[in-house]
């Protein structure tokens, strides 16, 4: 990160109640308060460190995300919290709109009020509600609809202005109607915003149980469909809905996803990208009963990568939102994206999959929608393409 003065920033915290099975996260059961504190102690440490080592002058955004941050005992909760809202106290960016994960079962009013008083504007959590078989089927806990709102009420007093709810789709099973209840409770709680994830986690798995990109495309429709004729906007395609003047993300994940912008992650398995490569923090894709004995959290996983590798990871996520920037690619290149992609643009724009403006903004069509992971594959380094066709040919 060095000469990075503007940037975004993420704290992983690991801790929850359940640990759900479809769960790709780094996680820790919580309830154990000497760890908890522990953790709280770590997170300090590698912050202070950080800050020390590098000055910076704009924040763009900072997520607090998990495991589920609000699992945390009362005490360690607050601590994170006034540790975030130090990494933001100057230098703020004018959509700067910093954001935590929160679930139902673990939130309290003390929370909620170390919410506010960090100056959170923006609280996300998910809502599998109402599907109780599937709910236990995946060891998840479902918080009554009564209790949702009064929370959600709770959060607009202490602060907190935008809401949003995550729905997740393609578990083996899911239809339409599946999701008949969890819509219904979207009509009574009117979150802000709306966040559709899809489960990717493998594919091929999956695919025994009849999930395919197809069945996931359709139960996309679907809940598009459901969400538009609900007030909420979104380009088809996208992953966030808003029903209010914005693009559904909190503004970390905004200038990180769309921006390509330089991100911090601190807390175990974080993951930061800077100009010329990404780290992870110690114990990625750790997931067990306890915390590990570490001495500290660390970069650990560091690849420095060419300008091409980087220019593919923004396209591939930044697809999650339907959309990337060619100005972003080219900054990415060290030369103009439209004339190093011109074959593939031209191939993806002239069959329809793709939209290109004036200012490079390139959006997905429908019709690119239903084959976005080989519009992302389009966009990676040469060399990348060279290797998987090698690997096809030679399979
Ligand atoms: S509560 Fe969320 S982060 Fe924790 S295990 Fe379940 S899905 Fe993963």
């Amino acid at each position: 990160m060095a000469g990075v003065s503007s940037l975004a920033f993420y704290i992983h915290v690991p801790f929850c109640n359940s640990l759900c099975r479809f769960c790709e996260y780094t996680r820790v059961r919580s309830g154990n308060e000497a760890q908890e504190s522990r953790y709280a102690d770590l997170l300090a440490r590698q912050i202070e460190s950080w800050r020390a080592a590098h000055p910076y002058s704009l924040v763009h955004g900072l997520d607090v995300g998990g495991g589920t941050p609000t699992a945390l005992n009362p005490r360690a909760f607050a601590r994170v919290m006034k540790m975030a809202a130090e990494l933001f106290r100057e230098g703020r960016a004018s959509d700067f709109e910093p954001s935590v994960e929160f679930s139902y079962d673990t939130i309290t009013a003390e929370k909620m009020a170390a919410i506010g008083d960090a100056g959170f504007t923006r609280a996300s959590t998910g809502l599998q509600v109402v599907d109780k078989r599937f709910l236990s089927e995946m060891e998840r806990a479902s918080p009554a609809l009564e209790r949702m709102l009064s929370v959600n009420a709770g959060l607009k007093a202490a602060g907190v202005v935008k809401l949003n709810l995550d729905i997740m789709y393609g578990f083996a099973g899911q239809t339409g109607k599946s999701f008949g209840a969890t819509l219904h409770a979207l009509e009574i709680l009117r979150p802000e915003q709306v966040t559709l994830y899809e489960v990717r986690y493998n594919m091929n798995a999956l695919a025994h149980a009849g999930v395919t990109r197809e069945s996931n495309y359709t139960l996309y429709s679907h809940l598009y469909d459901s969400l538009v004729s609900m007030g909420y906007r979104a380009r088809f395609g996208q992953n966030a809905f808003s029903r209010v003047d914005d693009e559904g993300v909190s503004s970390y994940l905004r200038h990180r996803m769309f921006d390509g912008i330089p991100y911090k992650g601190f807390g175990i398995s974080a993951q930061s990208m800077s100009p010329v490569g990404l780290a992870y923090n110690s114990l990625k894709k750790y997931s067990g009963e306890c915390l590990p004995e570490i001495a500290e959290i660390v970069e650990q996983d560091i690849y420095r990568l060419p300008g091409e590798e980087l220019a593919a990871k923004y396209v591939a996520v930044a697809l999650y939102g339907g959309r990337f920037k060619l100005s972003v690619v080219t900054n990415f290149l060290g030369a103009d994206a439209r004339a190093h992609f011109a074959p593939e643009l031209d191939f993806l724009v002239s069959g329809g999959y793709l939209s290109v403006d004036d200012s490079g903004e390139c959006r997905v069509t429908r019709k690119g929608f239903r084959e976005y992971g080989a519009i992302a594959a389009l966009f990676w380094s040469d060399a990348h393409k060279r290797r998987w066709l090698a690997w096809k040919e030679g399979a």
